[in-house]
């Protein structure tokens, strides 16, 4: 497959786009090359500049659960757009969409929705230092939250020290405030509560890591946190914008049975749309403005258009149940085959999954936290992804990033993606 035209546009978006993206991780810089530039996508296909078809195993990161340009969604949005894009007043619509989160989403009584991902888990922590008077947070290596400052810092070298920023531009005094745990831990993350007695207001964690490719929680490892949390009097939040809406209809809270504090959302729930959410019970919740003296506001906040195409996709969702187990299925046949292949090709791998999140890793240890997950082979990463993008298929471009299974896939899209990963495998 020939990919100019992409590289042409590309060209020209460096010299006015900073790094010609307008997020990191879309620059192929972690495996070289140029990036695609999308024309249209429906289904589970991506259709480029070039002229080329892509089976999309990304899915604009997350949102597209039951595949691009989804009927419904795409309806909805169109409907309401001629109705006004914004208005800065309330809406029928929100409420709506509210009350049916509220609905599918065990153990919280409101949310307040937001732009993106990074204003949930950005307000949530203020949220939760104004509710527990405390200012550290204890966050996991290797967790994303997006990039406002508190959650932009790095592992520091003993199992107990105060975080470093890994961003010019993150003060020391905000870092200093945020505590770095490991993941699938419990002993570290005793141990800091240890040393910080009294002091951390919450735990902020990916209750299904997504961020270092797919790494489930181990046994007891969530159970840990909410026991941990409620001894201490730390409020622990669950940041579910990858998995809310994806794993289970009710998110991670519902699959292990373990109720968090505060819950973030982002991606499905926006259904392709920038939304964000956080919700809480009704005590914590009423903490923030107007109600309460935590302050969160947003001009484009419960956007008509957002709130539309949300609601459209967490309808399907919930009146569709089937859906979950249909995802995991086919993730399970994908995990499958991939792994076949690549035991016939003498490769070595890990490949995690659960529900319709999967990840495969190029080194045998199994892959439980940070340090697991960094010891992948890169080199054969970069040939295994430029492979399957000469095969028409396409998975983030970073080894660290988990691929997302669409209603939308069929099995047939499926075998020829275990195929191409069987030719692919063999020029390692
Ligand atoms: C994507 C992501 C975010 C950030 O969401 P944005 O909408 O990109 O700001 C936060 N937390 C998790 C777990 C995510 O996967």
């Amino acid at each position: 497959m020939l990919y100019q035209r992409s590289s042409q546009l590309f060209a020209e978006a460096e010299k006015v786009i900073p790094g010609g993206v307008n997020s990191p991780v879309r620059a192929f810089r972690a495996v070289g090359g140029t990036p695609i530039f999308v024309k249209s996508a429906k289904g589970a296909y991506l259709y480029d500049e070039d002229g080329n078809r892509l089976i999309d195993y990304i899915n604009s990161w997350g949102p597209m659960i039951l595949g691009h340009a989804y009927e419904p969604v795409v309806q909805a949005v169109i409907e309401k757009a001629k109705l006004g894009t914004s208005f800065g007043m309330p809406t029928a619509l929100e409420t709506e969409i509210a009350a049916l989160a509220v609905k599918m989403v065990p153990n919280i009584d409101k949310i307040r929705f937001v732009n993106s991902g990074t204003e949930a888990c950005m307000s949530a922590i203020r949220l939760a230092r104004g509710f527990t008077k405390k200012d550290k947070i204890v966050k996991f290596a290797g967790c994303y939250h997006g990039h406002s400052d508190s959650f932009l810092i790095q592992a520091g070298s003993g199992a107990i020290t105060f975080g470093s920023p890994n961003s010019p531009g993150v003060t020391a005094g905000t870092a200093k405030d945020t505590l770095l745990a490991k993941y699938n831990d419990l002993e570290n993350v005793k141990a800091l509560i240890e040393a910080n007695k009294g002091e951390i207001a919450a735990i902020i964690v990916e209750p299904v890591a997504g961020n270092m490719g797919c790494i489930p929680p181990q046994k007891g490892f969530l159970e840990g946190l909410r026991s941990l949390c409620t001894e201490n009097g730390i409020l622990l939040i669950f940041d579910e914008v990858m998995t809310g809406f994806r794993l289970a209809a009710g998110g991670v809270q519902e699959l292990v049975q373990v109720n968090a504090d505060i819950v973030c959302f982002g991606k499905v729930i926006g259904g392709g749309l920038p939304v964000g959410a956080f919700a809480a019970r009704e005590e914590i919740m009423n903490y923030l403005a107007p109600l309460g003296p935590v302050y969160q506001a947003g001009t484009l906040s419960g956007n008509p258009l957002a709130m539309a195409a949300g609601l459209a996709m967490l309808q399907a969702l919930d009146q569709d149940r089937s859906i979950f187990t249909r995802l995991a299925e086919k993730t399970a046949y994908l995990a499958a085959g991939i792994a076949r292949v690549l035991e016939a090709n003498q490769v070595t791998f890990t490949i995690n999954t659960i529900g319709s999140m999967i990840s495969v890793h190029f080194d045998a240890e199994p892959v439980v936290d940070f340090q697991t997950a960094a010891k992948g082979d890169n080199e054969t990463f970069k040939k295994f992804f430029h492979g399957l993008l000469q095969e028409g298929i396409y998975i983030a471009p970073s080894a660290y990033e988990t691929w997302f299974i669409t209603d939308a896939l069929t099995y047939e899209d499926l075998d020829f993606t275990i195929e191409a990963i069987d030719r692919v495998s063999k020029t390692f």
